[in-house]
């Protein structure tokens, strides 16, 4: 059987157990049906690509599990032409996906060796996020405000950088949603965060997740 056709099948599979586990945005698993996960893995882990799973990528990280990357996705809701800013880059996978929903994404990731790879992986692969290497706490302020921030590490708080660079209400535009799980080093529970005033945020809390630590100064 052709490759392709092969992991095509299993991504299909795969957005069938996705949906079986309630996610619903039918823009989300669309797109998770696009991304071809199994190159944002080591060649050794491909056959598992498509099984929802999180894998190591190098460097004590991870690719988040399929079901996390979409339920963050569902809550954050992106739509096209949004300004998506992903703390986080890491395989560069959760990037591909709201590429493919039509945002304009922007990516921060700290450790170097992972923004060099994945940014090249990205480029390659014609997903035109916009990579930055760095401290993602501190959000990037030159290109926001956003539409929309999702953090894919474990915050213990969630960063105020991050909460100003939310975009602002308008009579065109409503407020920025930041979807960031929060908790201790073993278990965070996801939050959204959607901005409603210059001084005012909504703050919903939903599922238990398990994420690798966000690293930084706050
Ligand atoms: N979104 C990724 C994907 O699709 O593969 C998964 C991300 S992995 C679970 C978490 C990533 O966050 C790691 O690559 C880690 O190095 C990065 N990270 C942790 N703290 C960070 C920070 N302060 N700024 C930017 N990246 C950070």
């Amino acid at each position: 059987m052709n490759e392709d056709w092969k992991f095509q099948r299993r991504r299909s599979k795969l957005v069938d157990l996705l949906r079986e586990r309630g996610i619903e945005d039918e823009r989300v698993l669309v797109s998770i049906n696009q991304v071809p996960r199994h190159l944002f893995v080591d060649e050794a882990l491909r056959a598992r690509a498509y099984n929802d799973e999180a894998l190591p990528i190098g460097m004590k990280q991870t690719i988040s599990q399929p079901f996390t990357v979409a339920y963050q996705t569902m809550m954050l809701a992106p739509q096209p032409g949004e300004r998506i800013l992903e703390i986080g880059t890491g395989s560069g996978y959760q990037a591909a996906v709201l590429c493919e929903i039509g945002a304009r994404v922007f990516t921060i990731e700290r450790l170097r060796p992972l923004y060099e790879r994945t940014s090249q992986l990205l480029r390659v692969l014609g997903y035109k996020a916009l990579c930055r290497c760095g401290d993602g706490i501190q959000g990037w302020e030159a290109v926001g405000p956003f539409d929309g921030i999702i953090v894919t590490a474990g915050a213990t708080i969630v960063p105020d950088k991050l909460l100003q660079q939310l975009r602002i209400p308008d009579a065109e535009n409503t407020g920025g949603r930041l979807v960031i799980p929060v908790g201790n080093r073993d278990s965070q529970r996801m939050n959204r965060i959607t901005r409603e005033s210059a001084d005012a945020y909504a703050r919903e809390e939903t599922e238990g997740f398990r994420f690798v630590p966000l690293i930084g100064a706050s």
